[in-house]
């Protein structure tokens, strides 16, 4: 059985993307659906909080390699330090030196070295987890501070929920993935079933929303919008369902703002499990996603 994926994603944050999906998490499990969750939001993973994952398995996660030099064999020519066109080789007390932020890994200073003294070294730049959660097995990950490549580790976390899934014969993988449109919501969205675009009512908040559905079209996966702490600004969450209408994606529905979300976070539960308007109003949001998914 191939396992159905779902990716969750917002054009920009704090639209209440991980409420959605942990709220989805939860209904799954209330309807006793069998599902891998994916936290595909790694340059900040907050579905942990909710989810409560316990680790079974953690995986060191390699990222590009650096160049470092060995100062015993270093003549001190200059050369590398003047090519590098990312600036990454200083001089400091005399000895060269390489700053890992700005190595791009292009191996250039090692090829070019006069005495083989600069070899390329890969980084660990995060972790990923396998973890067990009250709702299901959990694959989530952690990157370390400054590091970037959160592209690729959004791939290897969507990579082991799918192997697991497969594994197991479970037939859905939820994914909370990243905000925006950059390299990780692409690793996010690609290869997936359907992609639930979380949006609100804010002015910046539609123009996010429309580059992230744009993103979706262009790697052409199905999606449909929804509109999250709706009652805020209802002039522009019509804007929202017209934008719908005119590029004839699928308006999801309209999840309400109560002050029972806000409570719900701060103690750390779940929304739909704790705020029955939410939870309402999430149920036909995510009957409507499974038609589409299971009906594909
Ligand atoms: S690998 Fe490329 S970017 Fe990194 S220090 Fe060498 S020349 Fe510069
Ligand atoms: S090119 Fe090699 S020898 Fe020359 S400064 Fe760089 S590391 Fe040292």
């Amino acid at each position: 059985m191939t396992p159905k994926e779902i990716v969750i994603i917002s054009g920009k944050g704090g639209t209440g993307k991980t409420t959605i999906t942990s709220s989805f998490v939860w209904w799954l499990r209330e309807k006793g659906k069998k599902f891998v969750i994916a936290d595909a939001d790694v340059d900040a993973a907050d579905m942990h909080i909710l989810m409560k994952p316990e680790p079974i398995k953690e995986e060191e996660f390699v990222g590009k390699s650096v160049a470092e030099i060995d100062d015993e064999l270093c003549t001190y020519c200059d050369i590398c330090r003047q090519l590098c066109r990312f600036d990454a080789i200083y001089v400091e007390d005399g000895i060269y030196r390489v700053n890992p932020f700005r190595c791009d890994g292009c191996t250039l200073c090692e090829i070019v070295c006069p005495v083989s003294a600069i070899k390329m070294v890969p980084q660990v730049v995060g972790s990923w987890f396998l973890s067990q959660t009250p709702y299901g097995p959990m694959v989530h990950a952690k990157l370390n501070p400054g590091a970037e490549n959160s592209g690729n580790l959004v791939t290897m976390v969507k990579h082991q929920a799918r192997l697991l899934a497969e594994k197991d014969a479970i037939p859905y993988i939820i994914v909370d993935g990243p905000p925006g449109i950059g390299c990780p919501v692409t690793s996010a969205i690609s290869g997936a079933n359907f992609v639930a675009v979380v949006a609100e009512g804010s002015f910046s908040a539609i123009h996010d929303m429309e580059r992230a559905v744009e993103t979706a079209r262009h790697f052409g996966v199905r999606h449909g919008i929804l509109v999250n702490k709706a009652g805020i600004n209802p002039e522009n969450e019509s804007k929202i369902e017209e934008y719908a209408r005119k590029m004839e994606i699928p308006f999801l529905g309209k999840v309400p703002f109560t002050r029972c979300v806000m409570d719900a976070l701060v103690e750390e539960k779940i929304a739909a499990s704790s705020c029955a308007d939410v939870r309402n109003a999430l149920e036909g949001i995510f009957e409507k996603i499974l038609e589409v998914v299971d009906g594909a």
